[in-house]
Order: structure tokens, then C-alpha cells, then sequence
């Protein structure tokens, strides 16, 4: 079946989202349709807002709409603390849990030969350059898959070698699943049980 052209170019646009295969890109397209005029308006701005608006924080690489981030610029959080993750939605998984009070690292990413990402791809060396006498722990808490498991080695060895402590979040959570999905007692008990690497 073929679409008319409007038509067509908007569910080209949701296939190209994650998790949207041709059915769901269709079924949106049609929901978009039926909407109000008001309510695409509203969400086409909000689309635009979110882009315009959010950026990554110059300090921690999170997303944020003030730079640095509300975290960085907190004086009640320990900057000896600092947690590394692959993606912004790890942030706010580690949040929820309401149990770590430092600071952050997001990497944009873990390090995959197979796919040709290398740690110059990756904010490994904004990392490095971050590392000064006030940091007195790194927790490493990259996804626990291979490649996770991959990052945190490769990571580990360059802040051992400028003498800082690294720890890795506990095992316990779901194999080759990711952090986002963990829940926050699970999350919570792998950073309370992290181990020295
Ligand atoms: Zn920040």
C-alpha cells in the first residue's frame, strides 16, 4: 500500500525513532491526524523547546538547561564522589534511589571495537581531565554487559595510574540489561555493595 505524500513523509519521520517499526509509525502517523490542530502545535513546540533549550552540561555532560548542571553547581553534593555512567538516562535512574550524593561523569556511550567506538568517541578524557585532589573515589557504574564491563576495565587502569580510588557498582543487577531498567533497591544495593577495582 502506498501512502499520499504528506502522509507517507511523517511515518518516514516515527520510523526513524527508536522502537518504531512500520506498523507503530503508521498507527502515530493516523493518531496525528485525528488530533486537534492546537495539540500538534503544541507538541511540534515542544519538540522544538526540548532541542533548543537542552544541551549538555560542560562539566558532567548531562543533559541540562543551565550550564553547569543543577548537580555540578550544588553545594550540598560531595564532589569527592563521582559516579560514572554511559547515558543521561542513567542519571536520572540513580537519582530515583535518593542514595548517592556526589557527583557525575556521562560518557556518551561504551567502548565497542565491533562497532568501531573507541575511547576518543566517548567522554573518557573529559574524565581524566576532571580528576583532581578533591575526588577521592570513582564509582564505576557502566551497564553490566560486555561492553560495560569493557569501559569500566579500560577507565579503571588510566585513574589508577593518576592515583585515584575505583570502585564498581555490584553485580546483582540484571546481566546485559541496563541501569535505566534497574529498580531503585536493586540500583541502591549494587552502589551500596560496589567493590574496589
Ligand atoms: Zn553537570
Amino acid at each position: 500500500m502506498s501512502y499520499i505524500a504528506p502522509i507517507a513523509r511523517l511515518i518516514e519521520h516515527f520510523r526513524r525513532l527508536p522502537g518504531i517499526g512500520p506498523k507503530s509509525a503508521a498507527r502515530l502517523a493516523y493518531h496525528v491526524l485525528k488530533m486537534d490542530k492546537s495539540q500538534v502545535l503544541a507538541l511540534s513546540q515542544a519538540i522544538i523547546d526540548a532541542k533548543e533549550r537542552v544541551s549538555y552540561c560542560t562539566v558532567c555532560f548531562d543533559l541540562t538547561d543551565s550550564d553547569p548542571c543543577q548537580i555540578c553547581r550544588s553545594e550540598g553534593r560531595d564532589k569527592s564522589l563521582v559516579c560514572v555512567v554511559e547515558d543521561p538516562k542513567d542519571v536520572t535512574a540513580m537519582e530515583r534511589t535518593r542514595e548517592f550524593n556526589g557527583l557525575y561523569h556521562v560518557l556518551h556511550g561504551s567502548l565497542s571495537p565491533l562497532e568501531g567506538v573507541g575511547p576518543d568517541d566517548i567522554k573518557v578524557k573529559e574524565l581524566l581531565d576532571r580528576i583532581n585532589r578533591g575526588i577521592q573515589e570513582v564509582i564505576m557504574a557502566t551497564n553490566p554487559n560486555v561492553e560495560g564491563e569493557a569501559t569500566a576495565m579500560y577507565i579503571a587502569k588510566l585513574l589508577k595510574q593518576l592515583g585515584v580510588k575505583v570502585t564498581r557498582i555490584a553485580h546483582g543487577l540484571p546481566v546485559g540489561g541496563d541501569l535505566e531498567y534497574a529498580d531503585e533497591v536493586t540500583l541502591s544495593k549494587a552502589l551500596e555493595n560496589r567493590r574496589e577495582m
